[in-house]
Order: structure tokens, then sequence, then C-alpha cells
């Protein structure tokens, strides 16, 4: 029976039979154990599927997979023990060195670095395009070795909105397919499988957990697209693996060769798996996820429209508000509400915005985003302050950018805390 996103959130992944426990429980083992050699061998040879090793795979792991992979309309989902190792991982399988591949420029910062700088090293080239360009102006970028197509749902910090839809149908003109990391939407918002989207990334470090205990990540494939139709561009995927005895994904494992080869391969030898214990907290997180969406985007319009009238703010950007140029996009997507991040400017100078935020009480300074808890993060004093505003501005982050996560608190509450601060300033 096909469930409803709310339901899956309690119940996917985990259906205990007579006497098992309620909750998911903490398989906190290394190791499985077997009865006869055989039955270990066939393991190693993908002929039988079983768990042997906790970096291949770990029940509990695969239970809060399960729940994923159903909340996105998946075929597969592989969690990984951060969101930077699930980016990394959605293109290095698909995409080694030689290969080049194009995303929006738009994209958060540690994933800009992993693309840009970390893969160039690993033979991998990168193209930043702006999603505001026409087709054709993007379209030129598309190469004959580039292997996939990448962007941000909501994208962090800005909050732009991108256009999964149309970028999905020029990727896939090109024949190659579209990866988004859906990281602030979540799919209790947006389900990007629904408008093209090829493979999702998650950073589950954010909404889906919530309260902020693990850092972790997952890879989710669609299983649409069809490798085999390009099999000269994804030998990975099309041709036989020396390392696994001559199979080929696509043959042995049909819709399930993306994300079985990225197990087999890259859990194999990389080895960024989440440990047990981070699972079992993010599926509590998800158990609420459905609850806690709403909220969020319910107190940042609010919070929002309540920045827009003050008037020691200079901009705000948040896709609900109607005033902003991504709230058609948004309304498309996410018709039910975006998320509860809002990127704002305040009148006057650094030091200002510093003030501001020394003045808050219980909203919080952190490099964190997207959880219970109502923070704040100013890029220009923080996370990129060894830069001068002109190029803080080149690298498309406004000095006065204020980064304000907006938490499931009362929202009265959260603007007086804003209203007390900005008084002092
Ligand atoms: C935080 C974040 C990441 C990186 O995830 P980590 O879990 O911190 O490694 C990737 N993409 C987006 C959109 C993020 O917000």
């Amino acid at each position: 029976m096909d469930k409803n996103l709310e339901t899956i959130c309690i119940h996917g992944g985990w259906e205990p039979k007579k006497g098992e426990p309620q909750m998911l429980p903490i398989y906190q083992s290394t190791t499985f154990r077997y009865e006869t050699s055989d039955q270990m061998a066939r393991l190693f040879d993908l002929k039988d599927e079983g768990y042997f090793y906790t970096r291949l795979a770990n029940p509990t792991n695969d239970a809060v997979a399960k729940k994923i992979n159903a909340l996105e309309g998946g075929v597969g989902c592989v969690l990984t023990s951060s969101g930077q190792a699930a980016n990394f991982y959605a293109v290095f399988n698909i995409c080694q060195a030689g290969d080049h591949f194009i995303t929006s420029n738009t994209i958060y910062g540690g994933t800009f670095n992993l693309f840009g700088v970390t893969m160039n090293k690993l033979g991998t080239e990168c193209t930043f395009v702006d999603p505001e360009w026409d087709d054709a102006r993007i379209e030129k970028e598309f190469r004959p070795n580039t292997k996939c197509f990448f962007g941000e749902t909501i994208s962090n910090p800005g909050g732009n909105i991108f256009d999964i839809e149309r970028f999905a149908k020029m990727a896939h003109k090109h024949g190659v397919p579209l990866i988004v990391d859906n990281t602030f939407a979540t799919p209790i918002n947006c389900r990007p499988f629904e408008w093209g989207c090829d493979i999702v990334t998650h950073s589950t470090t954010k909404y889906m957990d919530g309260h902020a205990t693990q850092v972790g990540g997952c890879v989710v494939d669609s299983g649409n697209f069809d490798w085999e139709k390009y099999a000269d561009k994804y030998p990975g995927l099309c041709t036989p693996d020396e390392s696994y005895h001559g199979l080929t994904y696509t043959k042995a494992f049909g819709n399930k060769a993306y994300t079985t080869k990225l197990v087999s391969q890259l859990m194999r030898d990389l080895g960024s798996i989440p440990a047990p214990q981070n699972s079992f907290l993010l599926n509590l997180g998800l158990e609420t996820l459905h609850l806690r969406m709403p909220r969020h985007c319910e107190n940042a319009l609010a919070v929002a429209e309540w920045l827009e009238k003050n008037p020691k703010v200079g901009w705000v950007n948040y896709a609900g508000l109607k005033s902003n140029k991504y709230y058609p996009l948004a309304q498309k997507y996410m018709p039910n509400g975006t998320c509860g991040v809002i990127a704002f400017g305040l009148k006057g100078t650094r030091e200002d915005a510093i003030k501001f935020m020394d003045n808050l009480d219980f909203i919080s300074i952190v490099t964190h985003v997207a959880d219970a808890r109502t923070c704040v993060l100013h890029p220009a004093s923080h996370t990129h302050r060894q830069m001068s505003d002109e190029q803080l501005r080149e690298a498309g982050v406004a000095p006065d950018l204020v980064r304000l996560s907006v938490g499931i608190e009362n929202v009265n509450d959260i603007i007086a805390d804003l209203q007390q601060a900005m008084d002092k300033m």
C-alpha cells in the first residue's frame, strides 16, 4: 500500500514483526556472522544480499536510507557520513578524471569548493553557470565529455530557487542526468524526481535531522536515467567492472545500477559511512519532519514580512514573499512553503551587523542552519571573514548579508528578539 509522506516519516524503513522492537534498533556492530565460508563468498560476489561489514551496509543505516528513499520516491538511497560526501559521491560515481560537469554557481560554499578546487585535483573539470542566463548561453557549456548537471532546489545561503524542470529538460537534451541537492526544501516541500530530476542529494545534517545532533548526507536515485542509451559516456556503469569479477552494473542490477556501484566501489574504497548511532538520531528527526517544515515556513514568512517593513533593513531575500523575484518559481515547485532560511541585509556597515548579532538574546550565532533553534550567521564576519567587501561581492556574497535560519519557537518571541537587537544598533 502506498503511504502518504506523513506516514512514511513515522513508519518508513522499519516495519517490526511479532516481538521485534517497535523503535529502530542501533546495530552497533562492525560485522555480521555467517555459518559457512560459502555463504560469505556469495556475499562478496554480490550473488546474495546480506550484511557483512558496516562500511558497506548496516541494518540501522539501511532502514533510514529506505525511509528517505520512500520520501523522495526513488529506487535506491545510500547514506553518507556528511552532505559533502554525498555530493562528492553523487558526481564522482559517474564523472572521473578527464570528465567534465556543469553546476549552478549559486550553490553552498562547501560544494563550490569541492567541485571547483578539490575535485580538480582528481582530474575532473567543472563549469559554473548562472541559472539566470538564457538557455542558449548555458547550453554552450555542454561538451562531449560532460557527465552531469548540478543545482540546489533552494540555494544556501542566497535562497535562490532552481528551475528543476527547465534544467532537467536541458540536461536530458544533452544526454546527461540532473543532480539536485534538495537539502533546504526536503521532500516534504519538494520532490525533484516529479520534475524530471534524476538524482537527489541531501545534507541530512539540516532539516532532516532538525536538532543539530549529527552530520550526515544521502544520495537517492530515481532510477529513471537510461545509462545504457549513453553507454559510451558511462563506461563505469555499462562495461564490466574488473574489481567485481567483470560484473556490469546496468546488466546485473537494472535501475539499481547507480546506487549499487556507489556502494560497491565508492563506499568500499573511500568509506564515508555514517555511524549507526547517527542514523538512529537522524531517524528520530525524520519522524517529525512533516510537522516541523510547515512551522519553519510559517514562522519564516512572518519574519520575512516583518523584516521587509523594517526601516533598518536594506533588503530581504525569501522566496515565500510575494515581492520576491523567485516567488513564481517557489509557487510552482513548493506551493506549501520553501524553508526557514532568510537572507537579508541591514542598512549600515559590517560593524552594525556585528552589533545587531551580539545584541540577540536566545537567537544564537552558529555556523549551522536549518534546525529547531533560530540562528544567524554573518558570512562577512565568519565564514568569509578574510575577504574585503569587494572580494565578497565578487564571490556573490553581499558584505551585509545576514543568514537567518528561522526555527520553530513562537514567532512573536523570534520577532521580539530581532526587534530588541535592532533597537540597540
Ligand atoms: C550544509 C550543506 C551541505 C554540506 O553538508 P554537510 O552535512 O555539512 O557536509 C551541502 N549542501 C547544502 C545545500 C548544505 O546546506
